[in-house]
């Protein structure tokens, strides 16, 4: 690889459940790839609980450790156990079934520079994402994209390059589910880390895919939650908002009918409750926020 600048050496994290079919296909392709690099690697699969013969055909592939953990304890689990255990500071995650392009790993890297993290961003020319799943993917992005303040381009895509402080700063927040990704990439928006975005294609899954439907309800408590934690006031000053609104307009319609009601009063003391509490959680969040000395 031509480049002037000294690359990380990097540890591969890729977690998986019930992936026998995935998993070959997946570990080939990455360990090709690393092989034919310049850069320094360790492989390291977190065998989430698998119940079918994942870890045995793991734990045969050359040049890759394996942690395996006992019982299945979710996406975002698994990551932190493989993260925990990564002998380097910059990090790679990415899918044991086929879906994100092995060959990219090199050049996110690459494009690490100063940031604290990059992101695959599933725009690129061959993307596959199940049509059922494009709505509240949509939904869920444009909301992030708003609440934190700038575009998102893919809210939580799976392969990615992190730097290990960036994910144990954040660690007591995220979580052992499928938000892991979409937690990091918030949590990094928010406190101004620097996040680069890099087109990448996402291949059709091998097998079948771990996550439920019943899961965007998940997202979306979690996006609300994390935008909470750190800039609360993105949440209650438009809340607030509204009900000013509310009590606004029935007070002027009460002013046409000569009546001050009680409804108009309410919206008003509801915005200004809001608006309060917005002003508290924001004291707090400044708190658990400051930086370390
Ligand atoms: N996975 C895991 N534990 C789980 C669920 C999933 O380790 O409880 C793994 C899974 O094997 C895959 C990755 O996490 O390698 C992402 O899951 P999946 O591909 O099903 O999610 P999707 O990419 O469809 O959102
Ligand atoms: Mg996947």
């Amino acid at each position: 690889m031509e480049n002037s600048t000294i690359l990380p050496a990097i540890s591969i994290v890729i977690p998986a459940y019930n992936e026998e079919g995935g998993i070959v296909p997946s570990l080939k392709d990455v360990y090709e790839i690393m092989d034919s690099s310049s850069l320094t690697h360790e492989i390291i699969v977190v065998n989430d609980g698998s119940t079918d013969k994942t870890a045995e055909i793991a734990a045969g592939v050359k040049g890759v450790k394996v942690i395996d953990l006992p019982e299945n304890r979710g996406y975002g689990a698994a990551l932190k156990a493989g993260i925990r255990s990564a002998k380097y500071d910059v990090i790679v995650i990415t899918d044991a079934d086929g879906t994100y392009p092995a060959n990219r790993i090199p050049d996110l890297v690459e494009s690490l520079g100063n940031y604290d993290m990059v992101v695959g961003a599933r725009i690129g020319k061959n993307v596959t994402i199940p049509n059922v799943r494009k709505p509240a993917k949509w939904a869920l992005r444009v909301l992030s994209a708003y609440l934190a303040g700038r575009p998102i381009p893919d809210l939580n895509s799976g392969l990615r390059v992190m730097r290990k402080d960036l994910v144990m700063r954040f660690e007591h927040l995220l979580p052992a589910g499928f938000s892991f990704t979409t937690t990091i990439t918030l949590a990094s928006l928010c406190t101004q880390s620097l996040v680069k975005y890099v087109p990448i294609d996402y291949h059709a899954r091998i097998g079948d895919s771990k996550i439920k439907a019943t899961h965007a309800f998940d997202f979306l408590l979690l996006i609300i939650r994390t935008i909470v934690y750190f800039n609360p006031l993105k949440i209650f000053l438009p809340m607030g908002g509204a009900f000013f609104l509310l009590g606004i307009s029935k007070f002027a319609y009460d002013l046409t009918i000569g009546n001050f009601s009680e409804t108009a009063l309410l919206g008003f003391i509801t915005a200004v409750l809001l608006w309060c509490v917005g002003l508290l959680s924001d004291q707090i969040a400044k708190i658990a926020l400051r930086p370390k000395v």
